[in-house]
């Protein structure tokens, strides 16, 4: 693990190149940094409150479930990974956003659990914007009739979309999913459903998020840029 001072660096590095994207395309920095502790001790989550770090990203249960223990009224969880409907009850109650909703199925034990618990889940529709075969997350083809399926599921609201860009050797190459996805969730501002609203549109991660702040994204999950490399995924 990274030292402190260095990991402060690191995150100033990534907060100016985010502030410089907004710059050169004329747009004011409304951009949510969600650093992504994945994988990581615990004790990064310390070290991020000393830096004041108020939201991490995480993506396996029962991770957030132990770090949610020993840190909940420090710092907020946002779960960023594909969710198992098993593993619901590990994180309900203890996420504040959950940004990889890409089934009804899923959206429906979501419902189930909140209601059964009286709690509410935000979450960000997963979009699979170059149509990769082996990724999680809906076609733009079909998020309409999707997001009509969540008018009915009280404990939930879809507060935007979220995309993970293929992994390309070239940043740029990412450039025109993200114009897409911008795109899509402008389109869908102006579309009434229930339970949604277009708020967030994450996007972004180490490789990319440059152009992905150039293109509209207004939150970005950034992990090894602040941290270091994982050594285990
Ligand atoms: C791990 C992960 C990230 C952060 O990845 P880095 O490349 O380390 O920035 C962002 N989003 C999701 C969904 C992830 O799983």
């Amino acid at each position: 693990m990274l030292e402190k001072s260095e990991i402060l660096f690191n995150l100033n590095i990534v907060k100016e190149n985010i502030e410089n994207a907004c710059k050169r395309v004329n747009r004011e920095n409304d951009v949510v940094l969600i650093p992504v502790t994945k994988t990581f001790p615990h004790e990064l989550i310390q070290t991020c409150i000393e830096l004041d770090i108020e939201e991490v990203g995480e993506n396996r249960p029962l991770e957030i479930r132990d770090k949610y223990e020993l840190y909940h009224d420090q710092v907020k969880i946002h779960m960023i990974g594909h969710l198992q409907t098993n593993k619901i009850k590990y994180i309900g109650g203890k996420v504040v956003l959950i940004h990889s909703l890409d089934s009804v199925k899923l959206g429906n034990e979501l419902n189930k659990y909140a209601s059964k618990n009286d709690i509410v889940f935000e979450c960000l529709v997963q979009v699979n914007i170059a149509k990769e075969e082996a990724k999680f997350g809906i076609s733009e083809n079909n998020i309409i009739e999707f997001l009509k399926e969540f008018e009915k599921f009280e404990n939930i609201r879809i507060m935007g979309l979220m995309n993970m860009a293929p992994f390309y050797d070239n940043s740029e190459d990412a450039r025109n999913d993200f114009k897409k996805m911008k795109i899509l969730f402008e389109s869908l501002k102006n579309e009434k459903f229930k339970n949604v609203q277009m708020k967030y549109l994450s996007m972004g991660m180490t490789n990319d998020y440059v152009v992905a702040v150039e293109e509209g994204s207004n939150m970005v999950r950034i992990g090894s840029a602040i941290f270091g490399t994982r050594t285990y995924l």
